[in-house]
């Protein structure tokens, strides 16, 4: 008698995006004709780079004959991508061995898989505003409560919040904690955290044998050279700190599908001794995962080649043009933005206190345009929408200008 995973019961409303999407198609079938803009979900809407392009075609054709084929590949992915993985932490001089980096079909797999390598009694906390893949995995592995519908959080999570008083980087927790999930630049709010910020977390994690896990997937958007891509830039961090990272929004991968992970050696737990932690991790995804697409990991290796990040900057740079357009078009209207310089995503406060939904709704109804409202995201987004540089030049042009001259204050 089968019986299933009373985990999921727990779940809070469903996904966010289902939800955006269900509204915006309610609003466009009683408005025919009308035109969306969508500034809402993060999703890549520019080519791949030529010289990717051109390795995926040659992948494939080297697979379309017996003398090249070639089957199964290392569980943690191709040496010649992790080398190439490697070479990049080498620019910000952080030295990682090949058998530390693991190649995946992506960060949001192994940004939800990675709590199985953790004892289902840790406590996790996370950024309240967040990707809400940390909290919902936790969920469905039984490490909270049901969820709380007048506080929006489940009870067993600790929630940080990240808002305007302290610059939408969280203070250190004063609870136990074992799993912190942090990811700069955050999604949704677009916030890079500094060095400093990072150190404190890296010294109490070290401090209480708590385990960080760094979500960086934005981190080709930071364009200024004083702030950190990597946790790894600052000291110790390989002794508390797990990274995740996605080639989706640097290079276009959303469809593609590729991503990594680095789980130091040195990295430790309180009943896992340097090493054990990163063996863990290979057993783990040498179960459960065969490896990522060969086509793409030599595809991923040409984006990461000289060539392939000059032409994925050039598409970076295009986004984050985007995010100049939507953010001075907000501003101009007297809308508070963070984000949005170094990040492809504004978080911008509701104007009047209207509540996150209220606002999506006013943009949807009078202007046309689609975003993703904060609360979404947890409890502290409430107050705020985010909003996406990742579509097309002209449709965001077209969005703000919409927002600009039909936008009703007051
Ligand atoms: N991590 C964060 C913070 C994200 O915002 C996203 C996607 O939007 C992902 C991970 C997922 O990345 P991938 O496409 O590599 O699965």
């Amino acid at each position: 008698m089968a019986t299933t995973n009373h985990n999921y019961d727990k779940l809070g409303a469903g996904y966010l995006f289902p939800e955006i999407a269900r509204r915006a198609k309610a609003y466009a079938e009683k408005h025919p004709g009308i035109v969306l803009h969508r500034l809402g979900i993060g999703d890549t809407t520019q080519p791949l780079a030529p010289s990717v392009v051109k390795a995926l075609q040659d992948a494939a054709a080297r697979l379309g004959k017996t003398e090249t084929y070639t089957g199964y590949g290392d569980y943690e992915g191709e040496l010649f991508l992790r080398e190439a993985i490697r070479d990049l932490y080498r620019e910000r001089n952080v030295e990682l061995g090949l058998d530390e980096i693991f190649a995946s079909d992506g960060a949001k797999s192994d940004s939800g898989n990675i709590h199985a390598i953790f004892d289902a009694d840790n406590v996790i906390a996370v950024q309240d505003p967040a990707y809400p893949v940390y909290v919902d995995t936790n969920v469905m592995a039984g490490r909270t409560e049901s969820y709380n519908t007048v506080t929006g959080q489940y009870v067993g999570i600790v929630y940080m919040p990240c808002n305007e008083y302290n610059g939408f980087f969280p203070e250190l927790p004063t609870e136990k904690v074992d799993l912190i999930y942090l990811c700069s630049p955050n999604n949704p709010t677009g916030v890079v955290a500094t060095h400093e910020q990072l150190k404190r977390f890296v010294e109490y994690a070290c401090r209480h044998k708590a385990v960080i896990i760094y979500d960086a997937a934005y981190s080709a958007f930071i364009n200024n050279p004083s702030l950190p891509r990597s946790i790894y830039e600052v000291p110790n961090a390989k002794e508390c700190a797990i990274e995740i990272n996605s080639f989706s929004k640097s290079a276009g991968f959303t469809g593609v599908r590729l991503g990594w992970s680095v789980v130091p050696k040195s990295l430790v737990a309180v009943d896992a001794p340097a090493g054990k932690l990163n063996a863990l991790w290979y057993r783990r995804q040498s179960t459960c995962f065969n490896g990522a697409s060969n086509v793409v990991q030599y595809a991923g290796a040409a984006a990461l080649s000289p060539v392939g990040r000059r032409e994925c900057q050039i598409t970076i740079d295009y986004y984050m043009q985007n995010a100049r357009i939507i953010r001075e078009g907000l501003k101009s209207l007297g809308i508070v933005c963070h984000g949005g310089d170094n990040a492809p995503y504004i978080w911008a406060k509701t104007p009047n206190g209207l509540r996150s939904w209220e606002f999506f709704d006013q943009l949807l109804e009078q202007a046309n345009v689609v975003t993703t409202p904060g609360s979404g995201f947890g409890p502290s987004g409430e107050g705020y929408i985010r909003l996406s540089a990742f579509g097309h030049r002209d449709a965001t042009q077209q969005a703000i200008a919409g927002i600009k001259s039909n936008l009703k204050f007051g």
